[in-house]
């Protein structure tokens, strides 16, 4: 049952060839032999899982069930869960137990779909390689001495492995695209403002979105579907219709214009991606599209600005777990400077202490117009680039292609001594953070590297609210291809 997709999945249950409660023991079996092998998971939801099974199943003998209903996932351990820990890969959050639930969680289980548990991350969401969560790294199932990338590793980890047919996971500047990519899978960012944020943990509120982490672009449509929704709660969220993603897969491509910029081709790319991404734009080219060469000019100021605008961003929403109001609280503090200074200390790991330390710097007065003032204004530049190269009396472009990094998953340890080693990963992902747009990651290839053999990121940009265009390219690049097929060694 484990390697069918969501929409198999879907069938399947409908077809009566298995109940919700039969592959939801099946998931949690999976997670319980195998998931100490990659630590995808932070908690097993086992005993709600198989209450919220039986109940879909009874769902779904009623007739007329949601799409998902009984279908099994698992949640980003950033998505408040109504009475389930959610720790943010954080000692901070260690304990912590929300009384509500995120608005993409209450969308999943509007539709009945059964939580399987919360998936591992960088804490806070601030990594590329998951080793800055406080619950140990997650392993990589291609190769398990490999960062499965981040900061939604364990989401990733837990689709590559089969633990899960899909997860929800967010994106700050790259984390649902780069560890898609590092694992072989499909990732979808949607537009700013196309998922609630609401309960969704703040790392820098003016870039996070939610999006599904699947194996295929049908199954990120279907659950784009149900994740998806306005919501007053979040006064980001834009009101604009849902429409059904699922509905436009199979337009032809004929007539498509595909623009490639010269900027994610430059320096710094993995030669064997290079080529796996050529070999993409053939495909699409068989697939009717025509291959047109753009310019994003700024592309290269993205890393600078984002590393300005998410710390100031994280510095001022962390300010809020002060040991007081909840979270980690140190031993006998002296006095409330004391009760501060040490529950913070204790409570946050090392990148997120750098990330708040050069957020409040950057936002301090007479560094503010040097440095983030000055990174808003190039954040603006960074958004015309994407502007003009959708304008259609510009470049006029459909669809934005280009690599999702600049090399496959790297081994443990490997980065994590250089942070701008580090950051330089989201080089290609994080420029459309900043431009509020649509972007996804499927996979484009197998190539052989030091650590073997190992999947690549194909990376489709998009225009503001044009998800369900962007999952029609990918699904129809999915067609007549079977990268998404292939699965990690020794998971079948
Ligand atoms: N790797 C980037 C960072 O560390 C992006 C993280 C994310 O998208 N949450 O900030």
């Amino acid at each position: 049952m484990h390697n069918k997709t969501i929409a198999e999945l879907i069938q399947g249950l409908r077809n009566k060839e298995f109940t919700s409660r039969e592959l939801t023991q099946h998931y949690l079996d999976r997670i319980e032999r195998l998931d100490s092998n990659y630590n995808s998971f932070i908690t097993v939801t086992k005993d709600s899982a198989l209450a919220q099974a039986d109940a879909a199943d009874q769902r779904l003998a009623a007739g007329e069930a949601p799409d998902l209903c009984g279908i099994p996932i698992a949640h980003k351990d950033i998505f408040c869960t109504d009475g389930v820990r959610t720790s943010c890969g954080s000692k901070m959050l260690e304990n912590f137990v929300p009384p509500y639930n995120a608005t993409v969680v209450e969308n999943y289980l509007a539709q009945g779909a059964v939580m399987l548990g919360k998936t591992n991350m960088d804490e806070f969401a601030m990594g590329s390689s998951n080793e800055t969560s406080y619950f140990g790294a997650v392993k990589n199932p291609w190769n398990t001495d490999c960062v499965p990338g981040g900061s939604s590793g364990g989401s990733a980890a837990c689709v590559a492995a089969q633990l899960a047919p899909a997860a929800t996971a967010t994106d700050t500047g790259g984390s649902i695209r780069q560890p898609a990519a590092l694992c072989g899978l499909t990732g979808l960012k949607p537009t700013y403002g196309r998922v609630s944020r609401w309960g969704m943990i703040a790392f820098a509120s003016s870039l996070d979105q939610a999006g599904p982490m699947t194996r295929t672009a049908e199954d990120a449509a279907i659950m784009l579907n149900a994740m998806a929704s306005f919501d007053s709660k979040d006064s980001t969220c834009i009101e604009h219709d849902v429409p059904d993603y699922t509905a436009e897969l199979n337009n032809s491509l004929d007539g498509l214009t595909i623009g490639v910029p010269a900027e994610y081709f430059g320096e710094g790319l993995n030669p064997a991606i290079a080529t796996a991404v050529n070999a993409a734009i053939e495909t699409y080219k068989k697939l009717g599209a025509t291959i047109k060469e753009i310019t994003l000019p700024h592309t290269d100021l993205s890393v600078p600005a984002y590393y300005v605008i998410a710390p100031a961003e994280c510095s001022a929403n962390l300010s809020r777990f002060d040991g007081v109001r909840y979270g980690h609280r140190c031993e006998d503090p002296k006095d409330l400077n004391d009760l501060y200074c040490r529950s913070r200390a204790e409570g946050f790991g090392d990148e997120v202490k750098r990330r708040i330390l050069v957020g409040a710097y950057a936002l301090s007065s007479g560094y503010y117009d040097a440095y983030y003032s000055k990174a808003q204004k190039v954040r603006r530049l960074i958004k015309q680039d994407f502007v003009d190269a959708f304008d259609p009396a510009k470049a006029g472009v459909d669809i934005i292609l280009g690599p999702t990094t600049p090399d496959p998953a790297f081994a443990f340890g490997a980065k994590s001594a250089d942070p701008v080693a580090m950051y330089l990963e989201d080089i290609y992902t994080i420029a459309t953070n900043l431009a509020g747009l649509p972007a996804m990651s499927l996979p484009c290839g197998l190539i052989e590297s030091e650590n073997g053999e190992l999947p690549v990121g194909l990376q489709l940009i998009g225009n503001y609210f044009d998800e369900a265009r962007l999952l029609n390219v990918a699904h129809q690049f999915q067609q007549v291809t079977d990268f998404h097929q292939h699965t990690p060694p020794g998971i079948a």
